[in-house]
């Protein structure tokens, strides 16, 4: 039989660690950002600002003078700070989840290889669509700097434009990661049901419909409203995409072990 091996194993492991489910309750740290700025920007263009009455607070060795512009400022900066922050947990955990699996279908595949015979055609054919399969997901897959978005995403106004580039790269790369690792899947299904095996659950009603470009068009129409929504599908698609990952990966290591026509112990 396939020996799923020890790495194999940890890397199913591994998920506690890199699948995390986000809470979609962090949107209200994008809205919060998007109406402080935005009013601030209306009342500014509309003359309003300058007849907001300032007002100070007083201190232990003095007051502290404020008005509308800075306490505007410094709620919109607080409420930035969150939205950078949760840029930063979408790319990171995306990064994360992306090289687990990238490592899973390497080491799958790796530990197939080395425990096929020369003349096993009923394996090694499957073996090779799956490598050709490997080779473009590792192509189409490109890990992004989770630090740099966040930070761009802190800027006032523009940060808005560096959130909606954000999305459309985390939503490109998440539907072309979610239908490789579907094809792999089967690869893997095919090789290991070759091998003896009974089949691996590869689901399709998981794959997500949304469009990358229709929510694009939507944030630029909006002037950004829309890329609010793009931003908590983000949040919860991969929430759903994780619980499929919890279903299918201990199936896989189970089905490593009930395959029978390789030879056993390398
Ligand atoms: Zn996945």
């Amino acid at each position: 039989m396939f020996d799923p091996g020890e790495r194999l194993s940890k890397l199913v492991q591994m998920r506690a660690s890199t699948d995390i489910r986000l809470g979609t309750g962090w949107i209200f740290s994008a809205i919060a950002s998007y109406v402080l700025w935005t009013t601030l920007a209306a009342l500014f263009l509309t003359g309003l600002l300058q007849r907001i009455p300032s007002f100070t607070i007083p201190v232990i060795l003095g007051s502290i003078f404020f008005d509308a512009t800075t306490l505007l400022s410094l709620l919109g900066i607080c409420a930035s700070t969150g939205l950078a922050y949760l840029v930063f947990r979408v790319v990171d955990r995306q990064n994360k989840h992306a090289l687990r699996i990238r490592e899973i279908f390497s080491e799958s595949l790796r530990r197939i290889e080395s425990e096929t015979r020369p003349g096993q055609l009923n394996v090694l054919l499957p073996l090779n669509s799956a490598e050709q399969d490997f080779s473009a997901l590792l192509q189409n897959t490109h890990e992004r700097s989770a630090i740099l978005w966040a930070m761009l995403v802190l800027i006032p106004y523009l940060g808005w434009l560096f959130l909606i580039i954000t999305l459309y790269h985390l939503s490109e790369e998440s539907t072309v990661h979610e239908r490789m690792e579907r094809l792999l899947l089967e690869d893997l299904d095919r090789i290991l049901g070759a091998a003896g095996s009974q089949r691996i659950p590869v689901e399709t009603h998981y794959l997500p419909s949304r469009s990358s470009t229709g929510f694009l068009l939507a944030s630029l129409f909006t002037i950004g409203i829309g890329s609010i929504f793009w931003l908590y599908e983000m949040i919860s698609s991969p929430n759903r995409h994780f619980g499929y990952h919890s279903d299918f990966e201990p199936n896989l290591l189970a089905a490593f072990a009930r395959s029978q026509v390789a030879r056993s112990g390398t």
